[in-house]
Formats: structure tokens, C-alpha cells, sequence
């Protein structure tokens, strides 16, 4: 199994992050490390390098943050052949209502579709509750995209498929109702798998407030239930998916 999309650095793994990744690398083949941040991005980059063959960087700016968005644009290119992919970056509508401020948004984000079309990397999408823009901007681009954590209709997620970009279905799937449908209705060949952690995690236990990425397991059997297949298909699909968009 391969989890596609996980915030190795994020602060909350700073107390235990390798054994986490010892953890990681007993149950899992690889693991996309993907930021949000520039400071982020430059932990996960330094995190790949000693993981080599193990962890895989995608470095970009969540588009809430965008002051760093410049040097971002930046660090991609310096880091351009250590990369798998670039991302997340793309539109958030759900936590920025303001027209002025969804422009700024757009603005950048259309450098990093234009990056990920230069580079021949492809782009890891945040589309929170903006998923029609966001599509609207790569659909007749060169750019590769992956729709990480899609929350969108199921409407538009026919039309990305038409487009061949990939749908990353994430633990959300086990407890929402709302993705397990998203999930059934997607084509093996379009499925990634991700836990975005250390969010969205499927255990509710004390210990596990925290998302692990060999919580995809979960993810795995959830949409396998859904697609009334068995989970090794799932698993088989999705990692060799994930291969194949990331070369890895
Ligand atoms: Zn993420």
C-alpha cells in the first residue's frame, strides 16, 4: 500500500516522527509527503532525503497561505528533480469568501498549474468547496491533476474522469456518507488512496485523535465494501496508481 497524501511534518508528529516513520515503513511500500507551507516544505524535503526510496516529496502552498506562495514557486524549482509532485495548491472557498481574496487565490494558483505544466509534475489540487473553479482552470491545460480529498458532486467528479485527472479518496470515506458515494462511483483506474494525516482519522481512540498513514487500510476496505469488490483489488489499484502518477 502506498499512501498518496500525509503531512509527515506537521508539528503534532514533531514528539515521535521516526518512529512513526519506522512504523510507516513496516506496513507500507511508500508514502507521499506532501506540505502545505513553506516552512513545511522545506522539513519535508529534508525529511524525503533521508527516506530516500521510502518517502516521496510534494511540496506547494495551501491557497489560505499565500504570502509564501513566491518562495514556494521558488523552492519547486530549485527542487525540481527531488520532487514526485507539486501541491497542494489550488482554491479554498470554504474558509475565504471575500471575491478580492479568491482572486489573489486564482492568480496563484494559475503559476502553479504553469509550474506543474513546465516541470511535467503533477499537481496536487486543494479544492475545498471551490472544486468547479479549480476544475474549470485545468481542464484545458497540459497539467496532470490530482483532486486530493475531493469533496465535491458527483457530476463534476464524472467530468475529471473524463479528463483522466485522478480522485484521491481519503479516510473521510469511513465516516462520511457523502464520500463513500463519491467512491463508488469512481473507476478503478482514477483512484488514489490517502489519509491526509494527521487529519481525517477514522479511529476515534484517544491515542489515534491522530491520523497514521497505515490508517489507508481502512480507507482501502471502506471503498471496497462500497464498490462490492474485494479490498486487495482496492489496494492493488490504487498503489499501482499512485506509482504511475508520482514515478515512483
Ligand atoms: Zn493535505
Amino acid at each position: 500500500m502506498i499512501d498518496s497524501h500525509a503531512h509527515m511534518c506537521y508539528p503534532t508528529y514533531d514528539k515521535d516522527r521516526e518512529r512513526i516513520v519506522g512504523e510507516c515503513r513496516k506496513r507500507l511500500k511508500a508514502v507521499i509527503a506532501s506540505s502545505a507551507r513553506y516552512d513545511e516544505s522545506l522539513k519535508v524535503l529534508e525529511l524525503c532525503a533521508m527516506h530516500n526510496g521510502f518517502l516521496y516529496a510534494t511540496i506547494g502552498c495551501h491557497p489560505t497561505e499565500l504570502q509564501d506562495a513566491e518562495k514556494v514557486l521558488d523552492l519547486i524549482q530549485k527542487n525540481k528533480g527531488k520532487i514526485a509532485g507539486i501541491g497542494e495548491a489550488g482554491l479554498d472557498y470554504h474558509w475565504v469568501k471575500e471575491p478580492e481574496k479568491r482572486l489573489e487565490q486564482k492568480a496563484v494558483f494559475e503559476k502553479f498549474i504553469s509550474l506543474a505544466e513546465e516541470l511535467n509534475l503533477p499537481l496536487v489540487i486543494h479544492s475545498w468547496d471551490a472544486e468547479q473553479d479549480c476544475f474549470e482552470m485545468v481542464k484545458g491545460r497540459d497539467a496532470f491533476a490530482v483532486f486530493h480529498c475531493y469533496s465535491g458532486s458527483r457530476e463534476l467528479e464524472r467530468e475529471i474522469i473524463r479528463k483522466g485527472h485522478m480522485i484521491s479518496v481519503s479516510t473521510q470515506a469511513c465516516f462520511s456518507k457523502s464520500h463513500r458515494k463519491l467512491a463508488r462511483d469512481l473507476p478503478l483506474e482514477n483512484l488514489l488512496l490517502e489519509t491526509d494525516s494527521p487529519f481525517l482519522s477514522p479511529v476515534k481512540t484517544e491515542e489515534e485523535k491522530r491520523n497514521f498513514p497505515w490508517n489507508i487500510t481502512y480507507a482501502a476496505e471502506r471503498v471496497a465494501k462500497e464498490k462490492g469488490i474485494g479490498a486487495e483489488k482496492v489496494m492493488e489499484a490504487a498503489e499501482e496508481n499512485a506509482r504511475r502518477v508520482f514515478r515512483i
